[in-house]
């Protein structure tokens, strides 16, 4: 070998020995700008899997991204109104929120069919319109020229019919009831003779004590027994046609998510649908334990709306739905989408999910 091949094999070496020890060195994640968000939502402090929900993906965020994107959660009234939350968001006064979109029905009606519509899909059936029925593509649209971009991020499930100190035998006895549920319940029983109420989470116990209100919805046994419901009211009315799976949202402000770099954006679309199921499971599991508790410890009287009932209640949400989406021409384009799913999904769970629980109750 002479001089110059051995400086050449050493140098071939050397670099060989280089390009190796770079590529087995620890790997510095090369963690890059950090981000701090702030999150604004609708639900009381410590509401649990509402409230904690939006916690929760505020510190799953923050794990997934190694601390590269922290979000300081306020509740409802903490930073701004609940109902302000899109506002905010939409405006960019904070980054993010956590909702339900039917509460944006004044500024657009479409925005109901993306949280609940009475007698409409229940939890399995949104999500399957969501991810694979091009719901969260239409909800997307709907949002769009508002600047805030919209995931799915929690579900209450079958919500309950509510506490009641008068029987429900017939659709008659909705005349002259005065019942506190908002939205496009209300606008059903409205349509029952029904007076709606309308008040804040905080003045519906005292108003049911003191009979200033027949009625009451509230969401299902967890959240209602933590109400105290039971104490002021007879009856405890199923099912709750009025929200059969009521979708809870996390939002965006458009222009803030589209400053993060790709991966930080996946991770918050990630965390939503993990909270998504998360609060569904919660819901499931707790509403049992709290059935429970309502009917064994409080001995709560637990009774089925009649068929008739629900059967007339279910033609007059028919009208309510098709008046809501007579109002844009997008409310009406949501509508189509939706009904159409709604019936292919529908035929499927008649001889699925239907059948099965038929069978195994
Ligand atoms: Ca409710």
């Amino acid at each position: 070998m002479d001089r110059r091949s051995f400086i050449k094999k050493v140098t071939v070496g050397t670099a060989a020995a280089a390009a190796t020890t770079t590529i087995s060195a620890p790997y510095v994640w090369p963690k890059g700008k950090t981000y701090l968000w702030r999150m604004v939502t609708t639900w009381p402090p410590g509401l649990p899997v509402l409230q904690t929900g939006a916690e929760r993906f505020a510190k799953r965020v923050e794990e997934l991204s190694e601390g590269r994107l922290k979000i300081q959660v306020y509740a409802g009234g903490e930073l701004v109104p609940p109902l302000g939350t899109f506002d905010a968001v939409s405006q960019g006064t904070v980054q993010c929120g956590s909702s339900a979109a039917y509460y944006w029905a004044g500024k657009m009606p479409a925005s109901q069919w993306f949280a609940a519509v009475p007698f409409g899909l229940n939890a399995q059936g949104l999500n399957a319109w969501f991810y694979a029925g091009g719901g969260l593509k239409l909800w997307e649209e709907v949002y769009a020229p508002f600047n805030v971009i919209p995931r799915p991020a929690g579900n209450t499930g079958v919500q309950m019919g509510g506490w009641f100190n008068k029987e429900i035998k017939s659709i008659n006895d909705f005349k002259g009831l005065k019942m506190r549920i908002p939205g496009l319940g209300g606008k059903v029983i409205a349509k029952a003779g029904a007076t709606v109420v309308l008040l804040a989470g905080g003045e519906i116990y005292t108003s049911l004590e003191r009979g200033v209100i027949d009625a009451t919805e509230w969401v299902g046994p967890m959240h209602d027994l933590r109400m105290g419901f039971y104490q002021a009211a007879k009856y405890y009315y199923y099912p709750g046609w009025h929200e059969p799976g009521t979708a809870i949202e996390a939002i965006f402000n458009k222009k803030a998510y589209e400053s993060l770099p790709k991966d930080l954006q996946n991770i918050l679309d990630a965390v939503a649908a993990e909270i998504n199921i998360w609060s569904l499971s919660e819901f499931e599991a707790k509403n049992g334990q709290a059935l429970e508790e309502l009917v064994k410890k409080h001995k709560v009287k637990l009774v089925r709306f009649p068929d008739d009932v629900l059967k007339a209640l279910r033609k007059f949400a028919e009208e309510v739905v098709e008046e809501e989406a007579a109002k844009d021409p997008t409310a009406k384009k949501v509508n189509e989408a939706f009904k159409a799913f709604k019936a292919k999904v529908g035929a499927w769970g008649q001889i699925s999910e239907r059948a099965y629980y038929q069978y195994i109750a």
